[in-house]
């Protein structure tokens, strides 16, 4: 099944997922920008759960201020604390300053991706998840569901950058599909393909899998 078949099958089966989710009531409330929360969310969400780095933003939104200013002028050691949380917060403080430094100066200017790459912290699904979800650069966030997936739809075991490669040759690029797409693959890994045990008998993609179709062999 061509890779915009999926995306046309996920997107009837799923529905729009809306990503990245952002409290834009609170930004209005404070002024801050909106696009900070994606920044702050996609370090905090290094090796852990969504539901944890979820917590570390409240609290930053509590007792601090969800924002990159915030971030880079706060002490380190209070960082630490706000961010807690999310879990190796020792690190993720030193990240998200080093991050905040970035992007803040020259403020404005579309990073790019080899520079993003060279801050302390950020690989290379940090990297893709800021410059598509805050900055609409069209390109394809890959993480462990879509690695897991591709394996095991179409046989294809690759790494980061072959996976992302795969994408942006098969779907026009288009950074609101693409968001979307990141967003459908996550929902499936948790649906359905899940790491120890894929639930596939109600999984939209099953016709076109190689490895439910192998199952059936
Ligand atoms: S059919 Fe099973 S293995 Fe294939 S994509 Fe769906 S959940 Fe994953």
């Amino acid at each position: 099944m061509d890779p915009r078949e999926v995306y046309a099958r996920l997107l009837e089966s799923f529905g729009r997922q809306n990503w990245w989710p952002i409290d834009r009531e609170y930004h209005l409330r404070r002024g801050t920008n909106p696009l900070d929360e994606v920044v702050i969310g996609a370090v905090l969400t290094q090796n852990a759960s969504w539901k944890n780095a979820e917590k570390a933003l409240e609290r930053l939104k509590e007792k601090g201020e969800l924002s990159l200013r915030f971030v880079k002028e706060v002490s380190l050691e209070r960082l630490k604390e706000l961010v807690r949380p999310a879990g190796f917060y020792n690190q993720k403080a030193v990240y998200l300053k080093e991050v905040a430094s970035f992007l803040l100066s020259p403020r404005g200017v579309l990073p790019r991706r080899e520079e993003l790459l060279k801050v302390k912290g950020v690989g290379r699904e940090t990297a893709d998840a800021i410059l598509l979800y805050a900055y609409g650069v069209p390109t394809f966030v890959v993480d462990k569901y879509t690695l897991r997936w591709l394996e095991r739809f179409y046989g294809l075991r690759t790494d980061y950058e072959g996976a992302k490669a795969f994408f942006e040759r098969s779907v026009a690029k288009n950074a609101p599909v693409y968001s979307e797409y990141h967003a459908l693959l996550v929902e499936l890994g948790k649906r359905h393909c899940r790491a120890r045990r894929p639930v596939c008998g109600d999984c939209p993609l099953r016709d076109a899998c190689l490895l439910y179709n192998s199952f059936k062999k």
